[in-house]
């Protein structure tokens, strides 16, 4: 049986192991082996629809040591005005990139694709081939790091969890972009799901000519959305961005309640949703432009009736109730659940590194900085305590939490002049170098600067008043 050794053996070559790596890689002298199912670098985002983008400003999503994009604005579209965002494909060729022109170029990094991880017994994994089946074992002299705890179920790769009676159509979004030479085309549309790939095969739909009257939308909950405009990462956007950290602040600490906060939210910009007519539970961090809530908000037939149960040749079973539907609907299953609930762990542990969020909802970056704290601390306390998991939110509660659990790690790293002279260089941190290089004349940019550090200190206060309210949310 072939045998290797490896400092650390990453499983996963999606974005949270290959910024775990870049990182690791510039800040130490480790060998690193990377091993992944797939057939090449970017995990999920080679299983992903057509249409998919990133929610996030391509400025900083990815790994620190290279720029995906060149940090230009979009001219046309539902984004205009705002910071580019890659496509799916930019997205896969950046990762072969970054693993082909930097990763593998440093003689530090091995990669195995199409290998399975299988386990590890006193410090050796086993590693499988899937095409041959061989295995290798892999001696790992420091630790395991686990980059798969964010793997999301995307639909290609998810099968319905509903019954599917023989003579109905559906697809995939994936699908729904290549069925159209040979099928007849279908009357009606019905897109199943609420997150964000239901929204994003909506939009597709809309835009590529659907009429808004022939699209239904099985939509369990509503979700509050994050307004990408507080996203935006040049300093032409601080009111947005910085100054919008100051009024989630301000809600924070004005709030009697949890629907009061996100309505504050709302109102001061911060948040978003489809039909102001209902109240979201849900919170997932999905991000939006105005521009596409706007298009979506055509939509007007939408089905509040709870999960899809079954679906019959003329009939859609729901939680609460049976639906008469079209003759001739194409179904679009966009059910998977891109966030399935899973407990956090410490991240530093004896024989594992398992990364996970330390900046919600940042996993790019929170994956480089749990390697940057790996390769210049001792201890796994001190470790852990510098890289204190911020939990993903379940619920629109778990926005406070995953909130106030940000802040906490941040006034940390404020702490440590190094870690935060490393951060405010990172382009995976989007908000720090805005505030570090305000000019001593900049009056309007200090006032805000003085408004989150005021509202800051009275959400802490308010928070848990709140927290005791949200026990029925
Ligand atoms: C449509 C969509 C858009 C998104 N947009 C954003 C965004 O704009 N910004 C953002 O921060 N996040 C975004 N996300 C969240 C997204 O999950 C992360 O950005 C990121 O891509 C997740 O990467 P990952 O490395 O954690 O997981 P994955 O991409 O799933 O990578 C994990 C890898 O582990 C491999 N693996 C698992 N088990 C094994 C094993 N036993 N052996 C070998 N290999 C194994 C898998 O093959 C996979 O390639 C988006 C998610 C989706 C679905």
């Amino acid at each position: 049986m072939p045998a290797l050794d490896t400092d650390y053996l990453i499983i996963g070559a999606g974005a949270t192991g290959l910024s775990f790596a870049d990182t690791l890689l510039a800040e130490s002298d480790a060998h690193i082996t990377i091993v992944d199912k797939h057939a090449q670098p970017g995990g999920h985002w080679n299983d992903a629809y057509p249409f998919v983008a990133l929610h996030q400003p391509s400025a900083f999503y990815g790994v620190n040591s290279l720029e995906l994009g060149t940090r230009r604005k979009d001219t046309v579209g539902h984004n205009t005005g705002l910071y580019e965002l890659a496509s799916g494909s930019e997205v896969t060729g950046y990762f072969h990139k970054v693993m082909h022109q930097s990763l593998l170029p440093s003689g530090r990094v091995r990669y195995l694709p199409m290998s399975n991880y299988s386990g590890m017994q006193a410090g050796t994994a086993s590693v499988q081939s899937i095409l041959s089946g061989q295995e290798t074992q892999v001696t790992v002299r420091k630790k395991i790091v686990d980059a798969t705890y964010f793997t999301p179920n995307v639909p290609t790769t998810t099968a319905p969890k509903f019954q599917v009676a023989e003579g109905v159509r559906i697809v995939t979004p994936t699908q729904l972009t290549q069925m159209w030479q040979s099928q007849e085309r279908p009357h009606n549309f019905c897109i199943l799901g609420a997150g964000k790939t239901a929204m994003d095969a909506a939009i597709w739909l809309l835009n590529c000519g659907a009429a808004p009257e022939s699209i239904q939308w099985v939509m369990p909950r509503d979700s509050w959305l994050v307004n990408r405009l507080t996203t935006q990462p040049g300093e032409e956007f601080f009111e947005h961005s910085i100054g919008g950290v100051a009024k989630q602040m301000q809600a924070l600490a004005e709030a009697t309640s949890v629907d009061d906060l996100f309505d504050r939210l709302e109102a001061s910009g911060q948040m978003l949703r489809i039909d102001r007519a209902h109240r979201p539970s849900m919170f997932h961090y999905a991000t939006i432009s105005e521009g596409e809530v706007e298009l979506l908000r055509q939509i007007k037939q939408v089905i509040r009736k709870g999960r899809v149960q079954a679906i019959d040749r003329d009939t859609l079973q729901l939680a609460d109730s049976k639906e008469t539907m079209p003759p001739n609907t194409l179904y679009i299953n966009c059910t998977a659940s891109a966030v399935e609930p899973r407990a956090t762990e410490m991240i530093f542990q004896p024989t594992r590194i398992v990364p996970q969020l330390v900046r919600a909802p940042l996993i790019s970056f929170s994956a480089a900085v749990c390697a940057y704290v790996e390769a210049h601390y001792e201890h796994d306390v001190v470790k852990n305590r510098l890289c204190t998991v911020v939990p993903f939110p379940r619920n629109i509660a778990g926005w406070i939490t995953s909130t106030m659990a940000n802040m906490a790690n941040q006034v940390r790293w404020g702490q440590d002049k190094t870690l935060r002279q490393w951060m405010t260089n990172s382009r995976l941190d989007g908000f720090s170098k805005m505030t570090a290089s305000i000019e001593e004349d900049d009056h309007e940019k200090i006032a805000i600067l003085g408004e989150l550090r005021t509202h800051g200190m009275a959400a802490m206060e308010n928070v848990k008043k709140l927290m005791a309210t949200s026990a029925s949310v």
